[in-house]
């Protein structure tokens, strides 16, 4: 916390707005589709949340296909089982470790031509970085497939100055603990569409129909995020850039005082934007380093620093292994090579020096 958020959380005690819904609840929302410069936006309760609603009203269901990223957190893919519909894992390119276009492209004309085309495609932006939107819009749009942008990790960075999450029909993003701005737990959906975003409101609200007694006609979620958490959040707008400069300069620290070793490589930063290094990754080729990564986390954690291996893949995961997928042997070898350091915004330069001793201890 930067500080700046308790004086938003005690106006929403000074006037009693303690509720899923109040001034602040609107305010955030006005200030973070101002940030990503998208027209509309929903605060709710999880990106999670925010990622089941876009999906819903993008008008996925039971046995619909949705292309989205094999290298990911579960979260990305939850929602689209939560809908009944089936996930269809698509690897990753080495440049940006984002969906691959060309087998974006390749795995639609192929559903295209087996009749059955996808119903969405769910880019994932990594680890801070966005994916390569241009190519994979194009094709999503010459066959009129909707694009929901899974942005919960890439808030602050740019495509090209274009914030993810505001190519497709709709983004998300997510304030969980651990993410670069936090609310405790929290998320928002953006979109263009006025009425994609109004009928997220309302899904989120349980479904009232607008009318005095209580009166349904579908069926709603309780997902909306709290007036007082919504304060925190606008706190953290205001330090957005400020963590991303943190973030950006542990990666650079890393760069310098690591890049040397043999077998060493981080994740890099592509040419169409700004990578916000929410998380440092670096890869470790055993073959010319003398070690690999899980002895180097091992060797971190008997430091109590704890480090952990880049996302296991979805396509294997026991609960993911029955579905489809077009490739997956890029993403596998980021998961047995890749490591993330600690990246906190907070770390000093004697926590980063510890962790780069250890680091070249193990090699
Ligand atoms: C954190 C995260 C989510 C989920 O966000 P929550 O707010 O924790 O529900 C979704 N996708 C990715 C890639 C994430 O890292």
């Amino acid at each position: 916390m930067s500080g700046r958020e308790q004086q938003y959380v005690q106006e929403a005690f000074a006037t009693n707005w303690i509720a899923p819904l109040g001034p602040h609840v609107d305010a955030f929302e006005q200030e973070f589709a101002a940030l990503v410069g998208s027209r509309h936006a929903a605060a709710l309760s999880s990106g999670t949340a925010a990622l089941h609603l876009a999906l819903l009203l993008a008008g996925v269901g039971a046995g619909d296909d949705v292309l989205v990223s094999t290298l990911t957190f579960s979260a990305s893919v939850n929602p689209i089982v939560y809908l009944g519909a089936r996930p269809v894992f698509v690897d990753s390119e080495p440049t940006s470790w984002n969906l691959d276009p060309a087998l974006v492209s390749a795995t639609i004309e192929r559903k295209v031509r087996q009749g059955k085309p996808p119903k969405a495609v769910v880019p994932v932006h990594l680890y801070g970085q966005s994916a390569d939107m241009h190519p994979i819009m194009a094709v999503c749009e010459r066959y009129g497939i909707p694009v929901i942008e899974d942005a919960a990790e890439a808030l602050g960075s740019d495509y090209h100055g274009k914030a993810p999450g505001t190519f497709g029909k709709a983004g998300i993003y997510s304030f969980n603990g651990n993410k670069i701005i936090t609310t405790s737990g929290g998320g928002m959906l953006v979109s263009d569409d006025a009425d994609f975003v109004a009928h997220a409101r309302k899904l989120a609200t349980q479904a009232r129909d607008p009318a005095p007694h209580y009166q349904h006609s579908e069926i709603g979620y309780n997902y909306r995020l709290s007036n007082v958490l919504a304060g925190i959040g606008r706190g953290q707008l205001q330090v957005l850039e400020e963590r991303v400069v943190a973030r950006r300069r542990n990666c650079a620290f890393y760069q310098q005082a690591l890049g040397d070793l043999p077998g060493i490589a981080f994740m890099p930063e592509a040419s169409w934007g700004r990578h916000t290094r929410w998380l440092t990754v670096i890869t470790i080729d055993p073959a010319q380093s003398g070690t690999d990564r899980e002895a180097i986390r091992v060797a971190l954690e008997a430091e109590n620093i704890e480090a952990r291996p880049v996302w296991k893949p979805m396509h294997l995961q026991p609960i993911f292994e029955r579905y489809e997928r077009s490739g997956g042997s890029v993403a596998e070898a980021f998961f047995r090579d890749g490591l993330c350091l600690p990246s906190g915004s907070n770390l000093s330069e004697e926590d980063l020096e510890r962790v780069v001793a250890v680091v070249r201890r193990g090699f």
